[in-house]
C-alpha cells in the first residue's frame, strides 16, 4: 500500500467511525466555531496537538509552522500568515488561550544553531533568524543542552512577540486572553509549562 493509500484508509476509517459516531457534533460544527484555545505549534509530524491534548474537531484553533514561531507586529514587508491567524483568533472568534508548544528535537531550532548560509534553505533561514538574538544569548550562556535551551527561549521569544500585537496586549491586559508557554517533550511524552514569572519549564503533573 502506498504511503498516499494508507492516508486515504485512514479517512475511510473517520467515516465509518470517527464521523458516523459523531454526526451530530459534525452537524453543530456546521453552524460555526468557538473555539476557546489558540495553539501555535510546529509543523513537526510528531508533535500534534490535537493527539497531545486529546482534543475533538472545534475545541482548538492550531497554527503550525516552522519552530513554532510568531514574528513581531509590522505591517509592512511580505505576507503574514501568522498574524492574519491571530488576528482572526483573537478578534473574530475571541480566544480566551493562547498556548505557544515548542518540543524536543525541533529541527528549525537545530537549523538555527548551526547556522545559516546552507544554499537550499531559502526560506527557513530567514524565518529561523527571528531567534537569532535568543541563540546568541543561549550560546553565550553556553548551556549543557543548548538545543533544548534554544527551544525553551523560542517560546519565550514568540510569547514577547505576541505581545507586540495590540489587539493581543489589550485584551491581555483587559483579562480577557491569557498567554501560556508550553514544551514538550517527544522522548518522554510529557508536556512542559512555562511559569512565566521565574522563567522555568516544570513538568504539568500526572492526574491521578
Ligand atoms: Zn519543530
Amino acid at each position: 500500500m502506498s504511503e498516499f493509500q494508507a492516508l486515504l484508509s485512514g479517512y475511510n476509517r473517520f467515516r465509518t467511525h470517527g464521523y458516523r459516531e459523531e454526526r451530530r457534533r459534525w452537524e453543530e460544527l456546521a453552524t460555526g466555531q468557538e473555539p476557546p484555545v489558540m495553539i501555535i505549534g510546529c509543523c513537526d509530524s510528531r508533535v500534534d496537538p490535537a493527539t497531545i491534548f486529546d482534543t475533538k474537531p472545534g475545541q482548538v484553533f492550531i497554527l503550525r509552522n516552522v519552530a513554532n514561531l510568531v514574528p513581531p507586529f509590522e505591517l509592512g514587508g511580505g505576507l503574514h500568515g501568522v498574524s492574519a491567524a491571530l488576528e482572526f483568533a483573537v478578534t473574530k472568534l475571541g480566544v480566551k488561550h493562547i498556548l505557544v508548544m515548542g518540543h524536543g528535537m525541533c529541527g528549525g531550532v537545530s537549523a538555527c544553531l548551526s547556522g545559516h548560509g546552507e544554499p537550499d534553505r531559502i526560506f527557513i533561514d530567514k524565518w529561523i533568524g527571528l531567534l537569532d538574538g535568543a541563540r546568541d544569548k543561549v550560546v553565550a550562556e553556553a548551556p549543557e543542552d543548548p538545543q533544548r535551551a534554544l527551544e525553551w527561549e523560542g517560546v519565550k521569544v514568540s510569547l514577547a512577540n505576541l505581545r507586540t500585537f495590540p489587539f493581543v496586549a489589550e485584551r491581555e491586559a483587559a483579562g480577557a486572553l491569557q498567554l501560556h508557554g508550553g514544551w514538550f517533550s517527544i522522548a518522554e511524552g510529557t508536556l512542559y509549562e512555562l511559569d512565566e514569572q521565574v522563567g522555568e519549564f516544570a513538568p504539568v503533573p500526572d492526574a491521578g
